[in-house]
C-alpha cells in the first residue's frame, strides 16, 4: 500500500491521538473500529465543547436576558453560521437545526409534502436509499394519495440514470435522492439529477448523511433544494443535524412543529409565526450538541478533505485488494465512483456470525441490511458485512479485518 507514506503515519497518529475512544481494548484487542458509516467517533474538542457547555453555560437559548442566556445563544448563532458557511449556504437563516439527517428529511415531507403535494402527484426516489428517504416519503404519499416512483440501480449500485429521464414527469413534485449510499458507498450524480428534475419543475431533497463526512458540500455549486445532513456522522455529536433549504422554499412552508420558540404572538386563539429559520425549531434544541458541532466541522476543516478523501481513498482501495483476493467474498456495491464504504458477503457464512468473531478480535464493523432492506432484496441477501472508513483508520486495521475474514472462511 504505497499511498501511506511514513508522513502520513504520523499525521494519522496525531489524528488518532485526539479521539478518546480509539484508545481502548475491546476483548483484551486494541479496538479497531470500522464503523463510521453508522457514527463516527468524536475528537476531543467536542467532547470539551460539551462539558464546557455544561460547565459554564449552561442555560435556554434565545430566551432569557441573563448572561449566561446570552452566551448559549451566541454560542448557538456562531455554530448555525458555522454550518451555513461550511456548506456555502446563503445565508443562516437557510439552516435549521433539526435532531439529524432523519428529522430533517422527515420536516420537509410533512411541512414542504403538506402544501405542495396533492393526489396524482408523484415523489421519486431511488432503490438505493436509507428508510430515512424511503419511509417519510411512503407515508407522505399514502396520506396525498400520490404516487411513489423508484429509480432502479445496476448491479454495480450505479443509479440507472436513463431511466429518470422516464420517470419524471409535470407531476413530478419531489426528487428525494441520497448524495452518498451508505451501504454502497456509490457516489451518485447529483448535479445531473438536480438539472433534470429542474427541468421538469421538481424540488431535489438531498440526504447528505453520508456525504457530509467525505466530500465538500456546496449546496449553491448543486443547486439542491434542500439538504438534510447529521452531526454524529462527520465526528460531531449524536441528535443533532441540520436541514438546509433555500430561503424562497422554506419561507413558503408552513411550520412542521408547534411549541415555543417557533411563535412570534401566541393568543387561545390565534398564532403568528416567527422568522426563519426559528419557525422551524419548536422547543429546546441540542444545545449542547449544536454549539460543539463547531468543533467537528473545524476538525475536518483543519485535517482537510483532500487529505481525507486521499487516506480513505487509500485504506478502500486496499481492503477492496486484500478482501476480493480471500475465497468466498462477494463485495457488494462496486460502483467506480465511490467512498470508503466497504459491504461485502462471505458465502456460507452469515454475517452476523461474522459480525460477532470480528468484534471478539476487537474490530466493529456493521452487520445485517444497514437500514437498506430494498437494496437487500435487489441483491438478494440478508444482510452485509459492511467496514467503513474514516480518517483515523490505518493500514494495519485493515490488514488485521482481512486476516479475520480470511481466516474465518478457512474455518468454515
Ligand atoms: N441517510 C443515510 C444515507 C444514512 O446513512 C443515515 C444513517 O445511517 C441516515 C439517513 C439517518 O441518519 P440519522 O440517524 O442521523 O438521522
Amino acid at each position: 500500500m504505497s499511498t501511506l507514506h511514513t508522513h502520513n503515519r504520523v499525521a494519522i497518529q496525531n489524528i488518532r491521538k485526539q479521539f478518546p475512544a480509539l484508545q481502548q481494548t475491546v476483548h483484551g484487542k486494541p479496538l479497531v473500529y470500522l464503523d463510521n458509516a453508522a457514527t463516527t467517533q468524536k475528537p476531543k474538542a467536542v467532547l470539551n465543547a460539551i462539558t464546557n457547555y455544561y460547565q459554564h453555560d449552561n442555560a435556554n437559548v434565545h430566551r432569557g436576558i441573563h448572561t449566561l442566556a446570552s452566551r448559549a445563544t451566541a454560542a448557538l448563532e456562531t455554530s448555525r453560521v458555522a454550518v451555513q458557511r461550511f456548506i456555502h449556504a446563503t445565508s443562516a437563516e437557510e439552516i435549521v437545526f433539526t435532531g439529524g439527517t432523519t428529522a430533517s428529511i422527515n420536516l420537509v415531507a410533512a411541512a414542504y409534502g403538506q402544501t405542495q403535494v396533492h393526489a396524482g402527484d408523484e415523489v421519486i426516489i431511488s432503490h438505493m436509499e436509507h428508510h430515512a428517504n424511503i419511509v417519510p416519503w411512503q407515508m407522505l404519499c399514502q396520506a396525498k394519495k400520490a404516487v411513489l416512483k423508484v429509480i432502479p440501480i445496476s448491479e454495480a449500485g450505479t443509479l440507472l440514470l436513463p431511466a429518470l429521464k422516464k420517470l419524471l414527469t409535470p407531476r413530478t413534485k419531489i426528487v428525494a435522492i441520497s448524495y452518498v449510499s451508505n451501504t454502497l458507498g456509490t457516489i451518485n450524480p447529483l448535479k445531473e439529477i438536480i438539472k433534470q428534475a429542474h427541468a421538469q419543475g421538481a424540488i431535489v431533497v438531498v440526504d447528505g448523511a453520508q456525504a457530509l463526512p467525505h466530500l465538500p458540500i456546496n449546496v449553491q455549486d448543486l443547486d439542491c433544494d434542500f439538504l438534510a445532513f447529521s452531526a454524529h456522522k462527520a465526528y460531531g455529536p449524536t441528535g443533532v443535524g441540520a436541514l438546509y433549504g433555500k430561503k424562497a422554499l422554506l419561507e413558503n412552508m408552513p411550520p412542521y412543529q408547534g411549541g415555543g420558540e417557533m411563535v412570534q404572538e401566541v393568543t387561545l386563539a390565534h398564532t403568528t409565526y416567527n422568522d426563519l429559520p426559528y419557525k422551524f425549531e419548536a422547543g429546546t434544541p441540542h444545545i449542547a450538541g449544536i454549539i460543539a458541532w463547531q468543533e467537528a466541522l473545524n476538525f475536518i476543516t483543519q485535517v482537510g478533505y483532500s487529505n481525507i478523501m486521499a487516506h480513505e481513498d487509500a485504506l478502500h482501495t486496499y481492503a477492496l485488494e486484500l478482501l476480493s483476493s480471500i475465497d468466498r467474498v462477494r463485495i457488494v456495491g462496486t460502483a467506480p465512483q465511490k467512498i470508503s464504504i466497504l459491504a461485502f458477503t462471505i458465502e456460507g457464512v452469515h454475517h452476523l456470525d461474522a459480525g460477532m468473531l470480528l468484534d471478539a478480535h476487537g474490530i466493529a464493523v456493521r452487520t445485517g441490511h444497514s437500514c437498506t432492506q430494498p437494496l437487500m432484496n435487489f441483491f438478494h441477501i440478508e444482510g452485509v458485512i459492511r467496514a467503513s472508513f474514516a480518517i483515523y483508520n490505518t493500514q494495519e486495521e485493515v490488514e488485521q479485518l482481512a486476516a479475520v475474514v480470511a481466516r474465518l472462511v478457512q474455518k468454515n
